[in-house]
This record gives C-alpha cells, sequence and structure tokens, in this order.
C-alpha cells in the first residue's frame, strides 16, 4: 500500500498554493440536504466553469501533462493491472480534506474501456480513499487527457444510502469480477451521437474486508438546462462527487438558493429513474 498521507503532507509543505486552498476547505461552507449535502467552494471555479469543447481545449496547455505542471507539483508512479502507467498527484483545488488527481502518464482522451481493473488496484492501493472517474462529458475537466481522481470515502454518501435516481452497484471479490460486471453494465448503456462511450460517473472503493465496492451512475446529460453565470441559471457542473451527495457550486447565490427541490431538478434531468434503468437493463 503507498503511504499516501506522508506524501500529501510533503506536498502541502513544499507547496504554498495548493496548501492554502486545503487550508481553506477547511473554512468551506456546507448545507445539508435531505439527501446528501451542497458545498461552497470558490476554488473551484476553474473546474465548475471549465469550456470542455474541442476548441477550447486545443487552445489550452493540458494541466494534467508533466510538461505542464507546477515546478512545485510531485508525482507517484504507478502501474495498473492492463499495463498502463500513472502518476498519483495531489489535486491543488481540493473538494475532499485528502483528494488527488491521477492522469495516465500519456496525454490520451478520457475513456473507461479496459480500465476498471487499474480503478480497483487503485483503490485497493489507496486505504481509505475513493477513486472515481467523470466520462468526458460528465464533469471531467480534462476530457483529453485520460484520469482518476480520489478522495477520501468518508466524506460521501452514496455507499451505505438508498440514491434518489438510478444507480447501479456492485461488489466483487476481484478487481476481475468487478471488470466483468462492468462490462455487461458499459454495454447495456446507449452511446449518445458523436459520443465514443455512455456517459457516467464511477465511483469505486475496496471495502473493509476486501470485497471491491463499485458505483456507476449512468447519464442522460452534462450539464443542468440552467447552467450558467447568468441571471436565473446556477455554476453547477456535476460530477461523481455532486452525485455521490456533494453538490458543488463555486457561487455564493448558487449555494444559498440551492435546496431539496433544486437538487431533485439536477438528478432527474441528468441521470435515469430507477426503473429507466432496470428497463434498459432487461433489453440488453
Ligand atoms: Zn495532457
Amino acid at each position: 500500500m503507498i503511504d499516501i498521507q506522508s506524501f500529501i503532507d510533503r506536498q502541502l509543505a513544499a507547496w504554498p498554493m495548493a496548501a492554502a486552498n486545503f487550508d481553506a476547505l477547511g473554512r468551506v461552507v456546507v448545507k445539508p440536504l435531505t439527501w446528501g449535502k451542497v458545498q461552497f467552494n470558490p476554488a473551484r471555479i476553474a473546474s465548475t466553469g471549465a469550456k470542455v469543447d474541442a476548441a477550447s481545449l486545443k487552445k489550452r496547455a493540458c494541466f494534467l501533462c508533466e510538461a505542464n505542471r507546477p515546478a512545485e507539483q510531485e508525482g507517484i508512479e504507478w502501474k495498473g493491472p492492463s499495463g498502463r502507467d500513472y502518476t498519483i498527484l495531489v489535486n491543488p483545488f481540493p473538494i475532499f480534506p485528502r483528494h488527488l488527481t491521477i492522469p495516465d502518464t500519456e496525454h490520451v482522451p478520457q475513456r473507461i474501456k479496459g480500465r476498471i481493473e487499474d480503478m480497483c488496484e487503485l483503490a485497493a492501493e489507496l486505504e481509505g480513499y475513493t477513486v472515481f472517474y467523470n466520462g468526458p462529458r460528465c464533469g471531467a475537466s480534462a476530457p483529453d487527457h485520460m484520469h482518476f481522481q480520489a478522495g477520501n470515502t468518508d466524506f460521501l454518501c452514496i455507499f451505505d444510502t438508498e440514491v434518489p435516481f438510478g444507480v447501479y452497484r456492485s461488489f466483487a471479490d476481484t478487481p476481475f469480477e468487478a471488470a466483468r460486471d462492468f462490462k455487461y453494465i458499459y454495454d447495456s448503456l446507449p452511446v449518445p451521437e458523436g459520443e465514443e462511450e455512455p456517459m457516467m460517473n464511477i465511483l469505486c472503493r475496496r471495502r473493509q474486508g476486501g470485497r471491491y465496492e463499485m458505483v456507476v451512475i449512468p447519464r442522460k446529460k452534462h450539464r443542468p438546462s440552467f447552467y450558467g453565470s447568468e441571471d436565473g441559471q446556477m455554476l453547477i457542473s456535476p460530477a461523481s462527487v455532486d452525485l455521490a451527495g456533494v453538490l458543488i457550486t463555486p457561487v455564493e447565490k448558487d449555494f444559498r438558493a440551492v435546496n431539496d427541490e433544486i437538487a431533485a431538478k439536477i438528478y432527474s434531468e441528468l441521470c435515469y429513474t430507477k426503473d429507466e434503468l432496470k428497463d434498459l437493463r432487461n433489453k440488453s
């Protein structure tokens, strides 16, 4: 197992910007909802407001490529069972008290196919963490560079609660079994026109006792119909963490406005209902 806490401590001691953002997270305001909570997190503006269309991506230097990373940022090299190489990094714009970004060492597009076993092994290496994946149009702010993220599991509420929208849960004894379960789900989901994979968020942890628990959140839509910074709109761009029970907004008025009704509207626009998922599964 990787001693991730020492790594985080070393990075925060050497990197003032990241340390300041982790420190600010301690003062971030949170509001409970009936299911989950809302976090007002001004430092997330770059991610929530990220332009992820092809033209905008082409113009910016990829922040996950080693050549463009800040000088202070160090990484832990890690090879997955698929043979692919990753680098474990501290996320300098955290949502979690412990938040990591884990890019592929190569600049290849965000795709999950063939990487579920990597995801499971990472979850086994990172004790107490949930590893998650945001599809290229499901909250990833770098859809052009394959990456996972990880955060401390106790921050999320998706694993042990009844979720107000449709998800698939898989419990597996081995990464191989988890990948087999996942393939079944993946193949049952529609691939929207212009996309290369079904839209989804995935969260994976290793439970005490060793089983792998995976939650797949199939998605219908990228952002809510009221996404934006104009009057009457909200800057909320849901990804795995939001749909695992922590809705993030960098804007104070949006934080104040979000309530159970708005959360329900977000879930109903972006996710399938439980019945819809059952139908998809029966058809496949
Ligand atoms: Zn890159």
